[in-house]
């Protein structure tokens, strides 16, 4: 469940919460737009000032992955070989990097800001006395 709240940038603490403002990363101005604070639990998204910067290193983690899995697949399975790989990795790396930008961030908040099942429960009980 938690890998399908990181796929869908779901906010760590109460899996409810969007982490960004746009869902799509194409859209190059809104792709490092976060809410300042999650709407469902009020878990910042930014917990301190520069705090994704540590991402660059979850990100460059992600594109030794990523090389490293094109690698064996043009080599040694497709075996088209030689320079043609550079070429792909490039054009590859190119296509997906604001999807690894954005996924690098949330692998980074995931690491710090555990789950509460409570954070979500709070929000739908703090509703329902507000209806009442
Ligand atoms: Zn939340």
């Amino acid at each position: 469940m938690m890998l399908l709240s990181m796929l869908k940038c779901k906010c760590p603490k109460c899996r409810k919460g969007h982490l960004f403002i746009n869902s799509n990363p194409y859209i190059i101005n809104m792709l490092s737009k976060m809410p300042k604070n999650c709407e469902v639990c009020g878990q910042p998204t930014e917990p301190e000032p520069g705090f994704y910067f540590g991402a660059m290193y979850v990100s460059y983690a992600l594109g030794v992955a990523m090389f490293a899995f094109l690698f064996v697949l043009v080599e040694f399975i497709l075996k088209i070989g030689g320079y043609h790989f550079m070429w792909i990795y490039s054009l590859v790396m190119l296509l997906l990097w604001p999807v690894v930008f954005r996924a690098s961030r949330v692998v980074y908040i995931y690491t710090f800001v555990k789950y509460n099942a409570a954070a979500n429960l709070r929000s739908s009980t703090a509703t329902i006395t507000k209806k009442l």
